[in-house]
């Protein structure tokens, strides 16, 4: 199992993981970057089997606020 959290609070929307991963990220009304399907907040979370292009996503982020946990273990 896979966790997706999105720090909301640090993103400078550069764009990077809506054009890397344009299936988990989007840009919110906000102007902020948004898990696509969650809620609108400060920290956003997604669980999922497959991890898809999440990975890209969180390496491509200059602010390191896309973290990825792999079964509890983070690994972006
Ligand atoms: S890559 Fe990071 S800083 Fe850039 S828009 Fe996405 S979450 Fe925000």
């Amino acid at each position: 199992m896979y966790r997706l959290e999105l720090d909301r609070t640090m993103c400078i929307s550069c764009g990077n993981c809506i054009e890397s991963c344009p299936e988990l990220f989007e840009f919110a009304d906000d102007g902020i970057s948004s898990l696509l399907g969650v809620e609108v907040s400060d920290l956003q979370v997604k669980e999922f089997d497959d991890p898809s292009c999440s990975e890209k996503a969180a390496s491509n982020c200059p602010v390191m606020c896309i973290k990825l946990y792999r079964d509890g273990e983070e690994i972006t």
